[in-house]
C-alpha cells in the first residue's frame, strides 16, 4: 500500500475500523436459489406518497413470491429534510398496509437499518478508497465550485466535478495532508476511473436495455457533516445487506452509471436493478403528470385512513396498476390471495408511469368491501367511525341492529357493491335510522308522479295486502296483486309485450313503496328493509 495515501486516510479517520471488519460481521446471506432480497428505502421527510406504499408492495411481493427477503431502510442522511418521528411514521404506515418487512430498525442481522447510524460503516469503505486512491479529499469551498460551474456553462461544456476540472483530483498527497493538519475544511470525493467517450449498456429489469456514457464525475462520497451522500450509502448498505434486485423510483436512472461503477471500484457485486415509473394522474382530458404531492390530497397515504378506503382496496388497487395481468388473473380468481397467489412480474410494469385513478380505485374498493362479512364491514366501519365520525358512530353503537343493516344483501352469491369507503356509510344506511330518515323530505318517485295516486296506493299496500309475517316470496306477490288492483302489469314481461294496456308495471309500483319508505329511489333489496325496520316503525313512516 502506498505509504502516503495510508497516512492521509489515517488523518481522515483515525479510529475506523478496516472494511474487512464489516465484511465478516454482515457474511453473504444464505439463501436458496432463485431467492431475492429487495428493499425500500425511504425517507422521513414527513410525508408518506402512495407511491411508496407502491413501492413497498411490489419489493414485497416479488421477495415473498421468490421466498426471499424484504426489508425497510431507513434513509435519513440528509439532515435538512429529515424530520422527527418521520422514520417512525413509515414504518407505521407500512404495517398498517401489511407490508410488513422481514428486517427493519429493530428486527434483522444486516442493521443498523438506519443510514444515520452507520456512520462508522461508511467511513471505513471511504478509508479503503482514500488507501486505494480511488477517492481524495476536497478543498474546494462553495464559493469555488460555483466558480468552476460558470466556467462551464461559459465553455459550453458539461458541469459538475470531473477530469480537468477537479481541482483536487490530483492534488498530491503530502499537499492535501498538510491543509488538513492546517485545518481547511474538505470533503471526501470518488475519484471517477470513467472515460465519457465509452459507453456502458446496462439491462433494467423494468425499463430494459439502456446505454449511457461512462461516469466521470468526482462525486462527494462524504459530505462536511460526516455523512454519505445517497450513491455512496447506496452502494455500501446494499452490498452489506445483500439486496439482490434494487427496485427504486425512475429519477435515479440517471445515476446507474456511476452507481455501477461505484460497486466495481468498491469490489461489490452489482445488484441487479428495476427501475419504477412514478404514479400518473390525468390532468385534464389527454395530458398525464406526476401525482404531486402539492396538488393532489390523495397521493398522501393519510388520504386513504381519513377517508376510510381499506387497506385491502388501496393495495388490490395498487397492484391493478403495477402488473397489466392482474386484473384478468383477479377475474379468474376472485377469491385468492393476490400476496399468496398471484405471480408478479417486475418486467410487466410498465414503463411510462402507471395511471392512478381514484374513481378505479373505488370501485376496487366497492369490490373488496362486497367480499367483507357483515362484521367486518361493521368493525371497520365503526374503528372510522370512532376517529372521523362521531355521528355514525352513533348509529352504529346500536350493534346488534347495525349488523343487520349491513348485513342486507352480503355473504350471497351478488352481494351489493355500494360502499366504497367507510365515509360512505352514514349516508347509504342513514334511512335505516329513524332519526335520520325525513318522512316530509321532497321524494323522487320516478314514474309515477301523481300525488293521490302515490298515496292511495301505499295506503292500500297497508291497509290490505302487508303482513310482517309474510316471506319473501309471498311479499313479492301481494307487490304484483297490488299492482294489478291499480292497473300496473304484475310481471314487467308483460308490461314491455303490451304496453298501452297498462299504466306501468310491478316496478313502478314497488318504487313507489320503497320511496315513501326509504326516501331513495334505490337500496338493496326492500323486502329485508322492511323486515328489518319493521311493521311498528314502517307504519309511523308512511
Ligand atoms: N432514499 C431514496 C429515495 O427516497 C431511496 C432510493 C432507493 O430506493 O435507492 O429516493
Amino acid at each position: 500500500m502506498d505509504e502516503k495515501r495510508k497516512e492521509l486516510a489515517d488523518l481522515i479517520y483515525p479510529d475506523i475500523k478496516d472494511y474487512t471488519y464489516y465484511e465478516e460481521m454482515y457474511p453473504a446471506r444464505n439463501l436458496p436459489e432463485g431467492a431475492e432480497v429487495l428493499r425500500v428505502a425511504p425517507s422521513p421527510t414527513g410525508f408518506i406518497h402512495v407511491g411508496g406504499l407502491f413501492q413497498g408492495l411490489v419489493a414485497k411481493k416479488v421477495a415473498e413470491q421468490t421466498g426471499g427477503v424484504f426489508f425497510v431502510r431507513i434513509e435519513d442522511t440528509d439532515q435538512k429534510r429529515k424530520i422527527e418521528n418521520g422514520a417512525e411514521e413509515i414504518l407505521n404506515a407500512f404495517e398498517e398496509y401489511d407490508i410488513i418487512p422481514d428486517e427493519t430498525v429493530g428486527k434483522g442481522n444486516y442493521g443498523p437499518y438506519v443510514q444515520s447510524e452507520r456512520q462508522e460503516i461508511y467511513k471505513s469503505y471511504a478509508k479503503k478508497l482514500l488507501e486505494e486512491g480511488n477517492a481524495y479529499p476536497c478543498f474546494c469551498s462553495p464559493e469555488e465550485l460555483d466558480k468552476i460551474r460558470e466556467d462551464q456553462t461559459k465553455a459550453q461544456e458539461r458541469t459538475g466535478y470531473y477530469g480537468k476540472w477537479a481541482k483536487c483530483r490530483n492534488m498530491p498527497v503530502d499537499m492535501a495532508i498538510e491543509k488538513i493538519k492546517n485545518g481547511d475544511p474538505y470533503i471526501v470525493r470518488f475519484k471517477s476511473p470513467g472515460n465519457p467517450d465509452k459507453k456502458i449498456r446496462h439491462k433494467d429489469i423494468i425499463k430494459g436495455s439502456i446505454e449511457f456514457p461512462e461516469n466521470d464525475q468526482d462525486i462527494v462520497i462524504i459530505k462536511s457533516d460526516g455523512l454519505p451522500t445517497y450513491h455512496f450509502a447506496h452502494a455500501v448498505d446494499d452490498h452489506l445487506m445483500g439486496t439482490t434486485i434494487v427496485t427504486r423510483s425512475d429519477e435515479w436512472v440517471a445515476s446507474v452509471p456511476l452507481h455501477l461503477q461505484l460497486f466495481q471500484v468498491l469490489g461489490f457485486k452489482v445488484p441487479r436493478y428495476g427501475h419504477t415509473a412514478p404514479l400518473m394522474k390525468l390532468d385534464g382530458d389527454n395530458s398525464k403528470r406526476k401525482l404531486s404531492k402539492r396538488k393532489d390530497p390523495e397521493a398522501a397515504v393519510s388520504y386513504y385512513t381519513e377517508e376510510g378506503i381499506p387497506k385491502e382496496a388501496v393495495k388490490e388497487y395498487l397492484m391493478n396498476i403495477a402488473n397489466s395481468n392482474f386484473e384478468i388473473w383477479r377475474k379468474q380468481n376472485p377469491d385468492k390471495d393476490m400476496m399468496k397467489d398471484f405471480t408478479f412480474e417486475l418486467n410487466k410494469m410498465g414503463v411510462s408511469g402507471a395511471l392512478f385513478d381514484l374513481v378505479k380505485m373505488q370501485d376496487v374498493s366497492k369490490n373488496v368491501i362486497s367480499k367483507f362479512t357483515a362484521e367486518e364491514v361493521y368493525n371497520e366501519a365503526y374503528k372510522w367511525a370512532e376517529r372521523y365520525d362521531p355521528e355514525l358512530k352513533e348509529m352504529l353503537d346500536d350493534k346488534e341492529y347495525s349488523l343487520k343493516v349491513l348485513g342486507i344483501e352480503r355473504g350471497n352469491q351478488k352481494p351489493r357493491k355500494d360502499i366504497a369507503k367507510w365515509s360512505d356509510v352514514k349516508y347509504i344506511i342513514s334511512y335505516m335510522y329513524d332519526d335520520k330518515f325525513d318522512k316530509n323530505a321532497e321524494k323522487e318517485y320516478q314514474k309515477i308522479t301523481d300525488k293521490e295516486e302515490i298515496e292511495k296506493i301505499v295506503k292500500t299496500y297497508f291497509d290490505k295486502y302487508y303482513d310482517d309475517s309474510d316471506d319473501k316470496e309471498t311479499w313479492f306477490n301481494k307487490i304484483k296483486d297490488l299492482s294489478k288492483e291499480f292497473g300496473y302489469a304484475r310481471e314487467v314481461k308483460e308490461y314491455k309485450a303490451n304496453p298501452d294496456a297498462y299504466k306501468g308495471h310491478v316496478g313502478d309500483v314497488s318504487t313507489v313503496i320503497r320511496v315513501t319508505l326509504t326516501g331513495r329511489a334505490n337500496t338493496p333489496d326492500l323486502y329485508e328493509i322492511m323486515k328489518i325496520i319493521g311493521k311498528e316503525r314502517l307504519l309511523k313512516r308512511i
